[in-house]
């Protein structure tokens, strides 16, 4: 393909889909448009694999992604004067800086608590009169029932109005549960780390679809199986392509994620095309407690350690939040062996970057199927 090929957008549609694998296969750097001294900081996200994959950001990406991140707290209304409590993780993953960049935008006050220590989120939340809580939906699910644990009545103790939640989905009925317990309202996020990370979509207060940025994210679905380009309002892979990214201007990213695209002017008056909430993926990805987790990440580390068979199960369940458990196959002589069991452990924690629970199991004791092993079991509760 040559620039001079595409004259009009539907010759975006001749251009090949980038995959994730692309950045994985060029790890760390290697899809780099620019030079790397131009490079402003970078962050990354889980791969399939073992190594992760890495974002790059120019200083005006930097600005156009602050950009895109305040105009997000604005359709939400979020304010100056607002007190914006960033329980997203900072570091690595972009939902920590994300947040705190856009409220930054917007003139708002920004509380950088990060996730965990609910305790003492629960007491900043009070004591500093937090109007904003940003994290993913499934901890401010676990804060409506923390908060009572802790003594706390949500709807008069805090004085929260706007909830931003992403990086996961969430049902309905959660955003009620939310909603029910603290008096706020819940916005939908949508983003990913190769799109700059959250901030890409929105739900505006009719909250009929998330606002896709248009001037900067070009959005297509096609078929995930065929990859054939299809009509607005069908339900398919989001594929997007990135309009004015310097350090990693991606073309046609397959997203595996599942939606719909609504091309109406929506009830607010802004004509930013819409996408449904997101409905799942179209490959195996597991997402828990917003962190992404490929079950080839878990066959990748256990692969590499001495001693263990190899058969092995995910197990994903929720009690208060969600838990990964790792299920792997041991020689009889090995199942007490503790020095083996942490070394899964670590190295589990190492390559994810969440703590499993692991048990070492009998050999052919986890179930075959047809010969075909049932890899990973979802326990959580479905709507
Ligand atoms: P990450 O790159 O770690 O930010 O993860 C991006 C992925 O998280 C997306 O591809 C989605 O699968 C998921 N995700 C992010 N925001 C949402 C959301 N609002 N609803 C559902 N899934 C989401
Ligand atoms: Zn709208």
């Amino acid at each position: 393909m040559k620039p001079e090929s595409i004259k009009t957008l539907d010759d975006v549609a001749k251009i090949p889909f980038t995959v994730k694998t692309d950045l994985r296969d060029n790890y760390p750097l290697g899809i780099l448009a620019v030079p790397p001294h131009r490079l402003y900081c970078l962050h990354a996200s889980s791969g399939t694999t073992g190594k992760p994959i890495v974002v790059a950001y120019t200083r005006r990406d930097l600005e156009c992604w602050t950009r895109l991140m305040g105009r997000t707290f604005d359709v939400a209304g979020v304010r100056k004067g607002d007190i914006v409590q960033n329980m997203y993780g900072y570091g690595l993953f972009t939902g920590g800086l994300g947040f705190h960049y856009g409220a930054r935008a917007v003139g708002a006050t920004v509380v950088p608590s990060s996730v965990g220590n609910t305790k003492r989120q629960l007491m900043l939340m009070k004591d500093l009169r937090s109007t904003v809580a940003a994290c993913t939906p499934s901890y401010m699910v676990y804060l409506c029932e923390a908060s009572r644990a802790e003594g706390y009545s949500p709807r008069t103790d805090f004085v929260l109005k706007i909830g931003l939640f992403g990086a996961e989905p969430w049902s309905e009925e959660a955003r009620k549960r939310i909603e029910d317990t603290f008096g706020l309202r819940a916005h939908d996020c949508f983003g990913m780390s190769e799109l700059y990370g959250p901030g890409v979509a929105i739900e505006c207060d009719q909250r009929n679809g998330l606002h896709v940025w248009g001037d900067e994210f070009l959005v297509e679905t096609i078929n995930p199986d065929t990859g054939e380009v299809l009509e607005p309002g069908s339900e398919g892979e989001l594929v997007f392509t990135m309009l004015s990214r310097e350090a990693m201007p991606l073309l046609r990213y397959r997203t595996r994620d599942l939606s719909r695209v609504f091309e109406e002017e929506c009830a607010c008056g802004r004509y930013h095309s819409r996408i449904q909430r997101i409905k799942g993926r179209s490959d195996d990805m597991l997402i828990i407690g917003g962190v992404n987790i490929f079950p080839s990440q878990v066959e990748h580390v256990l692969m590499n350690v001495r001693g263990l068979g190899d058969q092995y199960q995910i197990v994903v369940s929720h009690e208060e939040l969600d838990r990964l458990a790792v299920k792997v196959e041991a020689p009889q002589g090995r199942l007490n062996d503790f020095e083996l069991l942490k070394k899964v452990q670590t190295d589990l924690f190492a390559t994810l970057g969440i703590r499993t629970r692991v048990e070492l199991v009998e050999e052919g004791s986890l179930p075959r199927l047809e010969g075909k092993a049932k890899r990973v079991v979802d326990l959580r509760p479905k709507e």
